[in-house]
């Protein structure tokens, strides 16, 4: 029968189906081949004659995306967390995480947390370096500012946090899933989150509805695999312009004539952005010589 892989400890699965959660091991195979299972993976399970509720994995259905560390598949959507304040923002970073979902194929979502921190209008000047181009929600764990919007916005996917350490991506998932331990009957969830520790993944129904990816991991991206000739495609508002540069392989650094940078000096793509493209083209043009 087909069944949902909510968990994965050391070899063992848990799959989430319609007879009620199995706990299973995977085939030789996928050893053999290579091949993790993922917390999020849909498969083919069988049930074990003489066991009560265990059984094998079969087959993995085709995944929509995966990731190996984490090892999770099938996501739909990154919440990318980022604090508007303590630690503030580093925008080459926010937008390696943005550029991350778009080569996944996974819809971000930036939140923009510790909203308590600052004043409406500081909050408003962040979002605005976003807004036009993604789903921005401005988001306080503390006050829960915003996580209704959120709620709304993950139900019925498979959500996973993306963001920098201390950002509150924890304190943002126990407000999401805040009676996952009454679900699974872990009494250690809660006091292991947060510490740094190497842990199971697991993906819980979140308060709202949809499915949320319990994961410590996605907490920075490398670009290694883009070649820097391709980053201003991964800015979305660059594409507006960049038809109308001189060259055609214009990379909006010192080419005469270039339309995004007039953009940029016209207000109408955001100073930030640019930067953090200068950024990281340096980065992956460094990387690149050895
Ligand atoms: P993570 O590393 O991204 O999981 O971040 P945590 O959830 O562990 O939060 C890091 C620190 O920021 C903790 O001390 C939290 O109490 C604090 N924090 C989280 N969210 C907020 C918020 O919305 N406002 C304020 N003022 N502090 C927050
Ligand atoms: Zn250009």
């Amino acid at each position: 029968m087909k069944g949902l892989i909510v968990k994965g400890i050391g070899g063992f699965y848990y799959i989430q189906t319609e007879a009620g959660l199995i706990e299973a091991k995977g085939r030789g195979i996928f050893k053999k081949q290579g091949i993790t299972l993922c917390v999020g993976d849909e498969v083919e399970v069988t049930l074990l004659d003489d066991t009560g509720g265990k059984g094998v994995i079969e087959e993995i259905y085709p995944r929509k995306n995966h990731f190996i560390r984490p090892p999770i598949a099938n996501i739909d959507i990154f919440a990318v967390v980022f604090a508007a304040r303590s630690p503030k923002p580093n925008y080459p970073v926010i937008d390696k995480f943005l550029i991350a979902a778009e080569i996944h194929d996974i819809e971000p979502v930036i939140c923009i947390n510790k909203c308590d921190l600052v004043s409406d209008s500081e909050a408003a000047e962040i979002k605005a370096i976003y807004e036009n181009e993604y789903k921005v929600i401005l988001v306080s764990s503390k006050t829960g500012q915003g996580i209704e919007e959120l709620e709304n916005t993950i139900k019925g996917r498979k959500t996973a946090l993306a963001g920098p350490s201390g950002v509150g991506k924890s304190s943002i998932l126990n407000l999401l899933h805040p009676k996952a331990e009454m679900e699974t009957g872990e009494v250690s969830h809660k006091t292991q989150r947060g510490k740094h520790t190497t842990r199971h993944v697991e993906i819980f129904s979140a308060e709202g509805g949809g499915l949320i990816f319990d994961t410590p991991g996605f907490t920075s991206f490398e670009l290694g695999d883009i070649d820097e000739s391709e980053l201003a495609h991964y800015y979305r508002e660059f594409g507006k312009y960049d038809s109308q540069c001189r060259y055609d392989d214009c990379r909006h650094l010192k080419e005469p004539q270039c339309a995004v940078r007039a953009a940029v000096e016209d207000g109408r793509i955001h100073p930030l952005r640019y930067k953090s493209y200068e950024d990281n083209y340096e980065e992956l043009k460094g990387r690149r010589k050895y």
